[in-house]
């Protein structure tokens, strides 16, 4: 896919006053400081679109853009934040819970990842909440530049292993590195395929 167009759109705290459910939805989601911004800025090939983590975890917003015109990109407040106190953690939880439930057009969640790092409970929580919740979603591993492949590959390894022992089907899991541009491809080729489906 060829990013020809890439705009900010609007941030939310309310699920009913994001953009008309009129095209498909793909939201990028991870721990603070995961590279979601780098990701996203990588994508869609602009320097600043989605802003590098300037104050962690202070404002929770649900962040939208559109792509081509066709296809809204999300950018949704991360979590695992150090900073961010029990009351604060649990609006984004209420948040996020109520945009995966009512968001109609959402297709696909693209869960962050951080390649060098084995799950902790709050990773695992989560993608199994996606699963219970009937989400569908991807794994993306990355910053996968800053190791070696083998390095990367078996914390692929723990994160099959550990779900596999709730689920049957797993998820598609991808590797990116926004420093090498590694990775655009494909995640690019498979919103795509899902588009034209
Ligand atoms: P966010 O908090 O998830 O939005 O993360 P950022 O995109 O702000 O990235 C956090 C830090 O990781 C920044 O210092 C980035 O420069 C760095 N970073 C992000 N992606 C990559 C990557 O693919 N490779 C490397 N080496 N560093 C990265």
């Amino acid at each position: 896919m060829v990013i020809k167009e890439a705009k900010f759109l609007m941030s939310n705290t309310r699920v009913e006053e994001c953009p008309v459910p009129d095209k498909p939805e793909y939201a990028f989601i991870g721990r603070s400081n995961v590279g979601k911004s780098s990701l996203i800025n990588m994508l869609t090939e602009q320097k600043n679109l989605a802003k590098t983590s300037a104050s962690p975890g202070k404002t929770q917003l649900i962040n939208h853009f559109l792509i081509n015109n066709e296809w809204y990109l999300v950018d949704l407040p991360g979590y695992g934040y150090a900073k961010v106190g029990k009351e604060s953690r649990e609006s984004w939880r209420k948040m996020i819970n109520y945009y995966f439930q009512k968001r109609e057009n959402l297709t696909c969640v693209f869960v962050l990842i951080d390649s060098r790092h084995e799950p902790l409970k709050a990773d695992l929580e989560f993608i199994n909440k996606l699963g219970t919740m009937g989400v569908p979603f991807v794994l993306v591993f990355t910053k996968t530049d800053k190791q070696s492949a083998a390095k990367t590959d078996s914390t692929i390894a723990v994160y099959t292993r550990k779900l596999q022992e709730t689920w049957d089907e797993l998820p598609r899991m991808f590797r990116t590195s926004s420093a090498e541009r590694v990775g655009r491809d494909e995640l690019l080729n498979f919103i795509q395929e899902i588009n034209e489906q």
